[in-house]
């Protein structure tokens, strides 16, 4: 319980000087940002953006899952983003482990048979970034006028690459 203690006491904080509470709903920069989880990716930090600017969608690998595509398509639609940039990085644990590998792991550890579950692993992280922003692109429910656009970002550096 300590991390939750701590993580309600930064709340406190971060509430009591908090002013902005009257923004409006869609994103005020119209972006949509697709980021992996992973702990050193701060994407606000590193795009500079505000509270209120931007939807950020985040999962294991900064995939281009059913899920995120899901998210996307509410961003666009329904939250008028217009822009939507991926992000994969350096170093990314997707990197370490195939399927096989996890699902053996799951099946060691619990018992269950995991499958069915792609967990999305790449080998190859620049491929995995034109995959994913190939991905978003093919679904006819993304208007193809949004902009898509892949990055890898260097967890050494800090720095986002074009790919
Ligand atoms: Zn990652």
């Amino acid at each position: 319980m300590a991390q939750l203690d701590q993580m309600l006491y930064a709340n406190r904080t971060f509430a009591e000087g908090f002013d902005r509470g009257d923004l409006p709903m869609p994103p005020a920069r119209s972006v949509a940002v697709l980021a992996c989880m992973d702990a050193r990716l701060h994407p606000e930090k590193f795009l500079g953006l505000e509270i209120g600017d931007a939807h950020v969608i985040r999962n294991a690998g900064g995939r281009a899952s059913d899920d995120a595509i899901r998210s996307l398509i509410i961003s666009s639609r329904l939250l008028g983003t217009r822009e939507f940039v991926v992000v994969h990085h350096t170093d990314c644990g997707m990197l370490t482990f195939s399927n096989d590998d996890l699902r053996g792991k799951l099946a060691a550890d619990t018992g269950g048979d995991a499958s069915g579950i792609d967990f999305l692993p790449f080998s190859d992280l620049e491929q995995s970034v034109r995959d994913d922003v190939a991905l978003i692109k093919a679904s006819p429910f993304i208007d193809p006028d949004i902009t898509v656009t892949g990055f890898v970002y260097d967890v050494k550096t800090g720095k986002l690459n074009a790919v």
